[in-house]
């Protein structure tokens, strides 16, 4: 049977790849670490668990509006107000099912055939695939170690073209962790609001920052800013709520608009229970969402340190999310492999531990390791992976 030509060319997900190879190998018996993850290990908290019971038995059962319930658009105004400083109406909000949802309806709702998406490398796997998906074009922007895996003005600068259309901005990033600080968001903006190009600023990773730095929204830093952005987030990462599937788009109404329409007409509505665990995750007490965020912490400084002491292995220390994204080219070529892909492979098959290669992320040197798992799974993958380089040398 003959496909589509936009799903022929869509690349699988390199981060379930791996996992679904980790998953093979450990149902064959093997004990494996998996550090491919992209969701916390904690469980949902209780009190979520229970507000998604109590509106189960209250017939919280059925379809809401497509945006979202209004009272969970309240809080998620609300959230903003209180944690960000910025003002938005209910009608500048959209619920939907996840915040990869969120960016799907939004690059179909911006895109037209040809128009340009800035997507910095390395970047989240499927922005690219999604701003394909809307015809749109990703332009990619390669940045590495030197500059913090940061994008500069001057290169923003550079690849701006008539049919820009947007730039994506993912702080703390997935897979570097690194954070734009007030000034540097305030140089991008100021090289988008010259022209006139939309940010797309996904924050789904706010509320793991690590150390004393603070998370700034580009839609902060002015309105003529905030009238061009629009913000991405949702409560996968912050409250361990991957699969209940909510997250959620602020900005602009007409835009906010029009990704309603599109999804009364392709979810409906996100799940009603979840929409309601959600507004619990929001107007409960946030002390589970802070002893997520120590845990994060310890492992990042622990793990931080076994993996930038295995010879030929060099990492830009991480700010936030929960992922490390070390420069590994070193130890590759000391192991004699010819790319880090068959490096991660060889990983999995005789120490049986589970990386995710940058090749996907666009940055064929590097690795992903999450440490959304125990410090005891950690330390005994960072011993491994020491063995492995070891032994190949
Ligand atoms: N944006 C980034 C950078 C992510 O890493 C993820 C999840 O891995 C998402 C968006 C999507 O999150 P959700 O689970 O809310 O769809």
């Amino acid at each position: 049977m003959e496909l589509a030509k936009r799903v022929q060319t869509l690349t699988p997900s390199s981060t379930l790849a791996i996992t679904a190879m980790a998953n093979a190998l450990k149902a064959e018996g093997h004990d494996v670490i998996g550090l491919g993850a992209g969701e916390p290990d904690f469980n949902t908290p209780a009190h979520i668990l229970e507000a998604a019971k109590e509106a189960m038995d209250k017939g919280y059962t059925k379809y809401t509006p497509s945006g979202g319930v209004p009272a969970l658009k309240e809080a998620i105004v609300h959230k903003y107000k209180q944690d960000n400083d910025l003002t938005y109406e209910t009608n500048q909000v959209i619920v939907t099912t996840g915040a990869k949802h969120a960016l799907y309806t939004l690059f179909q709702t911006l895109l037209d055939p040809g128009e340009e998406v800035i997507v910095p490398a390395p970047y989240w796997v499927s922005y690219p695939e999604q701003i394909k998906l809307a015809e749109g074009t990703p332009v990619f922007i390669t940045t590495n170690e030197e500059t913090n895996f940061k994008l500069t003005p001057d290169q923003l600068e550079a690849s701006i073209t008539d049919r820009t259309k947007a730039i994506i901005i993912n702080s703390p990033s997935n897979p570097t962790g690194m954070l734009y600080s007030k000034e540097e968001l305030a140089a991008i903006g100021a090289v988008c609001l010259r022209h006139n190009v939309m940010i797309v600023s996904d924050e789904i990773y706010e509320q793991l920052i690590y150390g004393d730095e603070q998370h700034t929204s580009i839609a902060q830093i002015s309105n003529e800013l905030k009238n061009i952005t629009i913000v991405i987030n949702g409560v996968s990462k912050s409250h361990a709520m991957t699969g209940w599937r909510i997250g959620y788009a602020l900005g602009n109404e007409k835009v906010i608009k029009a990704m309603t329409n599109l999804a009364s007409h392709s979810t409906s509505n996100p799940t009603t229970i979840s929409q309601y665990a959600a507004l619990a995750a929001y107007t409960s007490s946030q002390e589970k969402v802070e002893e997520m965020k120590e845990a994060f912490a310890e492992r990042l400084e622990r793990l931080y340190e076994w993996i930038t002491a295995i010879p030929g292995v060099y990492c830009e220390k991480p700010k936030g999310a929960f992922y490390l994204f070390p420069n590994v080219r070193e130890a590759v070529q000391a192991n004699g492999f010819d790319s880090v892909d068959d490096w991660v492979k060889a990983i999995l098959e005789e120490e049986k531990v589970a990386l995710v290669p940058g090749s996907g992320f666009g940055s064929p040197d590097n690795v992903r390791l999450s440490y959304a798992t125990s410090l005891d799974q950690l330390e005994e993958a960072a011993t491994r992976i020491n063995r492995f380089v070891q032994k190949h040398q």
